[in-house]
């Protein structure tokens, strides 16, 4: 287990989220495409997860899948991330999971470009950005 993991009540994390975050993170929701703040983004830098500050992604794997989420070949280690399989909704999926605080990210698929072969599907809302600079 992860020494610095982050175990909160579904109280705390209501109070610390937008019910929009809440909503992705804790209950498993799923953006709109094309709706969020990062699918589109070209700028260098690190993904976090919104919920944790935890480095997740970073922009060298990002890629432009057309989906309208956010789409990376890897996460920058494979430790930050816990994979589930994911039955619900009639599919049969693997869930990513920001493994510090549990928040769902989105789902991985086999269908990515050759360097991983993955394709990370991100919702936004489960993201922050840091530009590579240090501005965000
Ligand atoms: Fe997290």
């Amino acid at each position: 287990m992860q020494e610095d993991k982050i175990n909160k009540t579904e109280d705390e994390w209501k109070k610390e989220l937008t019910p929009e975050e809440y909503n992705i993170m804790r209950q498993k929701g799923t953006e709109a495409p094309f709706s969020g703040e990062y699918w589109n983004n070209h700028e260098k830098g690190m993904y976090v997860c919104r919920a944790c500050g935890q480095e997740l992604f970073s922009s060298d794997t990002k890629f432009d899948s057309g989906t309208g989420w956010p789409s990376f070949t890897d996460p920058i280690n494979r430790e930050k991330v816990e994979l589930k399989s994911d039955e619900s909704h009639g599919m049969l999926r693997v869930e990513v999971l920001c493994k510090r605080c549990g928040a769902h990210l989105g789902h991985v698929f086999d269908d990515g470009p050759k360097i991983s072969g993955k394709r990370y599907c991100i919702n936004s809302l489960s993201l922050g950005f840091c530009k590579e600079n240090g501005l965000s």
